[in-house]
């Protein structure tokens, strides 16, 4: 990559087939914008998913990508991040994707550390499958399969994540394109498990939660939050939720070592090679 690369230099030449308005396009234009921003190569950046419309993402992008089976992008992006550590590897997915099929990995991207940058796209329903409830659907909101309204509360991500041990964690709405492309921006940056959570519209299975609604909901993180102060960013959520509102912005950022960097401290301690490079694995392997 010799000369500057424009933010729709990134487009892989596909044209997205979501349906008009629906949120992740926003989301998709800020990944390339954060891309750009970073002058990121697209010799050195793979894009996984799971299954779900904004699964779809890999394929509208100039990377390496893997579309996997349904919740399991998670483990396979740590597969790759463990074998080809110097790659730079972006998750992207939905609500149901990531907090259902694929919950019982998240805590694990966290608790790792995983050096990689999740950008999950909540719309607060299957949009895919034509507008099943999700694990962060409304109970108010009828849906093909509950009729009747919800039968369980919604499950709060950002809450979760923070739990769990994901060292920088963000939210933004889809419309905002300038804060969602500094979230991933910093996300791509940030060395160790980067989670940022979008609320992105899907105006053809979720009539309520809308672009308007997601617009009337959101609320800055105040002016001089301690983004080093995990206790406060766990306050922030519940204080925000209890007001109905959610805080976008980054709301939690620290330093701990990755699982790359802990399995690589393991081979040393077990004699492994201090000359190990993956590079020059890989050439011997070019024919
Ligand atoms: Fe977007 Fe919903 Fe259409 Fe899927 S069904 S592309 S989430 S608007
Ligand atoms: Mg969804």
């Amino acid at each position: 990559m010799s000369e500057l690369m424009k933010a729709k230099e990134y487009q892989s030449g596909i044209h997205p087939v979501w349906c008009a308005g629906c949120g992740n396009y926003g989301a998709l234009a800020a990944v390339y914008r954060a891309l750009a921003e970073l002058q990121i190569d697209p010799a050195n950046l793979v894009n996984i998913s799971g299954i779900g419309c904004s699964s779809r993402m890999p394929y509208f992008l100039k990377a390496f990508k893997m579309h996997t089976l349904h919740g399991r992008a998670g483990p396979v992006a740590t597969g790759l991040q463990l074998a080809r550590p110097d790659l730079k590897v972006l998750v992207t997915g939905g609500d149901g994707d990531g907090f259902s099929i694929g919950g019982g990995h998240m805590p694990h991207l966290g608790r790792t550390n995983v050096n990689l940058t999740y950008v999950l796209m909540d719309n607060h329903i299957y949009g895919l499958t034509k507008g099943q409830a999700s694990p962060t659907s409304r109970r108010e909101m009828k849906a093909y399969t509950t009729p009747y309204g919800g039968i369980e509360a919604p499950m709060w991500p950002l809450l979760y994540m923070l739990t769990y041990g994901a060292t920088y964690v963000g939210q933004a709405f889809a419309g905002d394109a300038k804060m969602c492309a500094e979230l991933i921006k910093g996300g791509l940056e940030h060395r160790g498990m980067a989670y940022i959570h979008i609320l992105s519209q899907c105006p053809s299975f979720n009539k309520m939660d809308t672009a308007d609604y997601f617009k009337s909901i959101i609320k800055e993180v105040p002016e001089g939050h301690d983004v080093t102060d995990l206790r406060k960013a766990m306050r922030l959520v519940y204080k925000f939720k209890e007001k109905e509102k959610e805080p976008v912005g980054l709301l939690y950022k620290t330093q701990r070592p990755t699982l790359d960097d802990i399995m690589a401290d393991l081979v040393k301690q077990a004699g492994g090679s201090k000359d190990y490079d993956i590079r020059k694995i890989i050439d011997l392997s070019h024919p």
